[in-house]
């Protein structure tokens, strides 16, 4: 098994708050791994930490061999960690496949003219959004929003995906589109960690689940064990 994220003690204080105290775990290659807890338990803020948007106030964050904590959110992308964020960042004057395109000429690989737009269309199909690559990013739907935000992060060619809260708002018919996209990514053996609410979806993609409570670690195991966890239940009755 090799490590592909190593988090270990990692803390971020907002002033006297310490919203992320002491956190470790790691990620093998391949895995998919939920990170839980009830609001404000300090998930978005291990998230950014990652993505390099926020800096730790201590502990460390590896990538392979490399540590990659307090590096800027491009050079942490370059290295190969892509996310996508609760509200959808996309350009919305640009098409669909210019959206991807910005991605892709700014990712890992810097691709331009023709070969971004072929690239681009390949990682629309992949979501299912190639039939609306010419159409206006802002005249999309929902879903298909997140489509987008998605394929902009898979135009990265990322070896760790970060999914924040992606299926969060979708409806029935929806999130079961939405779950099996993420399944068909883990199958293709990309390595996520996503933030997620929606338990039928967790159950369904995540192999392992990381439960966060009040800015600490309070479960760490395959899925239905940490949800059936004593101190897991509890927490979230408590929210
Ligand atoms: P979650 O994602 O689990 O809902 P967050 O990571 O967003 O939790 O927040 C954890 C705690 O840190 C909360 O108490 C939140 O209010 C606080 N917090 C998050 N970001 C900031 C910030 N930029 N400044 C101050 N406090 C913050």
């Amino acid at each position: 098994m090799s490590e592909l994220l190593t988090i270990t003690g990692l803390t971020k204080r907002f002033g006297g708050l310490t919203a992320v105290n002491a956190v470790s775990f790691s990620i093998v290659r391949g895995e998919v791994i939920g990170l839980l807890g009830p609001n404000g338990s300090g998930k978005t803020t291990v998230l950014n930490m990652i993505s390099g948007h926020l800096s730790p106030t201590g502990g460390t964050i590896a990538l392979g061999e490399e540590t990659i904590s307090g590096l800027a959110p491009n050079r942490i992308a370059l290295k190969g960690v892509a996310r996508t964020f609760q509200l959808v960042r996309g350009l919305p004057s640009l098409t669909v496949r210019e959206n991807v395109v910005a991605s892709l000429a700014f990712g890992r690989r810097k691709l331009w003219g023709e070969e971004a737009d072929r690239e681009a269309l390949r990682r629309l199909e992949e979501v299912g959004l190639a039939g609306r690559a010419e159409h206006s990013a802002q005249d999309l739907t929902y879903i298909d929003q997140k489509r987008m935000e998605l394929a902009r992060a898979l135009a990265a060619d990322p070896e760790l995906l970060l999914l924040d809260e992606w299926l969060a708002g979708l409806n029935p018919t929806e999130l079961r589109t939405g779950i099996d996209l993420i399944l068909s990514l883990k199958e293709r053996g990309i390595t996520i960690l996503l933030v997620e609410h929606v338990m039928d979806a967790i159950r369904a993609v995540c192999n392992r689940c990381v439960v966060m409570n009040a800015g600490r670690k309070i479960a760490d195991a395959p899925t239905a064990q940490a949800l059936a966890d004593p101190h897991v239940v509890t927490a979230y009755l408590g929210d």
